[in-house]
């Protein structure tokens, strides 16, 4: 019976499809809510639900950060960081430019400080379907539910102040872009495992990396290139965009073309397969 054989499936298929609608209705619908919500009742709500926790790790690989893909696909993400605030204001339009022009697609971790200080480009950059925006933070913080430090940096000293820093950049490029960001990269990239879940409680995957790209803008071309080239099937590349003075820029243009060459394909984050 073939034809049978032939409904069952297209049933099958119509099955899917519709488990799959409900499940992205059901995702966008939270993701939805939290943005409604005042943001003093998001403070309190999670200060009762986590505040009492005391965390036990500290670091960029905590449990609960994504640091790669699952390599099943040769395929690499690219996440360019742009931090704002003191010499962080900057954009490598060098990069940027060459990344256009070859269609080369990346994730853009953008802070709040950093978006003000370049609206026109941040609109331009927002519009361009090569790159997803991403969030990396309001103040440019450390994630730590009790004011740990990384490079120096106080991190957030509680709850209430992890979920300002995170939601208040979510609902920043949501409002501007319509699309709120699926990723957040806290300031430095350091986090509590406690930060983490808050993070994904409001909609917020963690983005870690494995591939250190240029180590904050300080790598020589030459480094940055080997760095670059040392990325596997999966590899969530980290670099930065607002330093045009470093040699990231030069050695990242040197290197992803090679990496074209070997059979790699350059995709946006939420297009990664993720372990
Ligand atoms: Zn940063």
């Amino acid at each position: 019976m073939p034809s049978m054989k032939l409904h069952l499936t297209i049933l099958a298929s119509a099955i899917m499809t519709l488990a799959i609608s409900a499940h992205a209705a059901a995702v966008s619908e939270e993701t939805r809510q939290i943005s409604e919500v005042p943001i003093k009742n998001l403070e309190e709500s999670f200060t009762r639900k986590f505040g009492a926790t005391t965390p036990l790790q500290w670091g960029e690989n905590v449990t609960g950060v994504i640091t790669g893909g699952s390599g099943a696909a040769k395929k690499i993400a690219l996440t360019m960081d742009a931090c704002g605030g003191h010499k962080g204001m900057g954009i490598d339009m060098e990069l940027i430019t060459f990344l256009e022009r070859e269609k080369i697609p990346a994730t853009l971790f953008l802070n709040a400080r950093w978006i003000d200080g370049n609206m026109a480009l941040f609109e331009k950059l927002a519009s361009n379907p090569l790159f997803e925006i991403a969030n990396h933070g309001f103040a440019h913080k450390p994630a730590s539910v009790n004011g740990e430090k990384a490079y120096g940096i106080s991190g957030t000293r509680n709850v209430s102040e992890l979920v300002d820093e995170i939601e208040l950049n979510a609902r920043k490029i949501g409002r501007l872009t319509g699309k709120r960001p699926a990723f957040y990269r806290s300031g430095t990239a350091f986090y509590d495992e406690v930060a983490v879940k808050v993070a994904n409680r409001l909609g917020q995957k963690v983005a870690g990396f494995n591939i250190l790209g240029d180590a904050g803008a300080t790598f020589s071309r030459e480094k940055v290139k080997e760095a670059i080239l040392s990325a596997k099937p999966g590899a969530i590349i980290i670099i930065h965009m607002n330093h045009p003075e470093a040699e990231t820029g030069k050695g990242a243009i040197s290197a992803l073309p090679e990496l074209i060459r070997r059979g790699y394909r350059f995709v946006k984050l939420s297009e990664m397969e993720m372990q």
